[in-house]
């Protein structure tokens, strides 16, 4: 035990550098509980003397897979996040806890739609491959800086302009057909507001704040989920 929170012992067991702000981790998480997408967990990295440092990770993988992946940013004189994108490799030892959260996870009750900025993502990628795999329709809308950090563009694209919406803000690749605007009154123009949506909002408190505001004055009232990874 660690704290208040129960952490397994993990190990890593792939490592993915995806630009050079992102990479995804695969760890095999010792008595590992069934998540509920949505659920967070928090990594404990453990220096020799004993100093630990704890930080909450959302949950990247499905349920159903094997291994338990986060999606890690690198903050700039991030102190966890550095030594997971810059030091940390396969075979590393960590402990990771028991999956965490209930404000967050997915209800599944009307139509889904996902609102990501940068690794704002990650909690996404775990409910649209749970819904993907259940043949369930979702909506998807993702800010990137770049084309690399859409990172699950590929299974998606066919989606592309219908129920998948990728926006590239800075380096969009020649022949780009997706937005390239950030989040504004027009986003979601394309949505049927008669139906029933339930919204799930996660980025930067900036983002979320922001996407909050255009998402309550769309007219209706509609059931929003958030989650904020902090100030940046
Ligand atoms: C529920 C929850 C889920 C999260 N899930 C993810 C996830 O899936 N992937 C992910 O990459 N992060 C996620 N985060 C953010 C993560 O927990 C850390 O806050 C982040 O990795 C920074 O930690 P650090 O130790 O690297 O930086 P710290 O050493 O804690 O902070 C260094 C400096 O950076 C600033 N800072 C803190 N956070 C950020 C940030 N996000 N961006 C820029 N500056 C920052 C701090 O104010 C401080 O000045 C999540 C946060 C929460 C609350």
């Amino acid at each position: 035990m660690t704290g208040l929170q129960h952490f397994n012992n993990a190990i890593i067991t792939k490592k993915k550098i995806i630009n050079s702000d992102l990479c995804l981790i695969n760890f095999e998480v010792e008595n590992w509980h069934k998540h509920v997408p949505g659920q967070y967990s928090e990594i404990c990295l453990t220096a020799e003397n004993g100093y630990q440092a704890i930080r909450p990770y959302s949950i990247a993988s499905s349920p159903d897979e094997k291994s338990v992946t986060f999606l890690i940013e690198r903050i700039n004189n991030g102190e966890v996040s550095n030594f997971l994108y810059d030091i940390s490799t396969e075979g590393d030892n960590f402990q990771v806890s028991n999956p965490i959260g209930k404000r967050f996870i997915l209800q599944n009750k009307k139509i889904p739609i996902f609102v990501a900025s940068g690794s704002g993502i990650a909690p996404f990628i775990s409910m649209s491959k749970y819904l993907a795999n259940k043949n369930k329709r979702f909506y998807m809308y993702h800010w990137s800086k770049n084309f690399s950090g859409l990172v699950i563009y590929e299974e998606n694209k066919s989606y592309i302009n219908s129920l998948y919406f990728p926006n590239i803000t800075r380096n969009k690749p020649p022949n780009w057909t997706g937005g390239d605007s950030r989040i504004n009154s027009k986003t979601f123009n394309n949505l049927d507001l008669n139906n029933q949506y339930e919204f799930y909002v996660c980025g930067s408190d900036f983002f979320v704040e922001n996407a909050l505001d255009i998402i309550s004055n769309l007219g209706k009232k509609f059931d929003i989920y958030t989650e904020r990874f902090g100030s940046f």
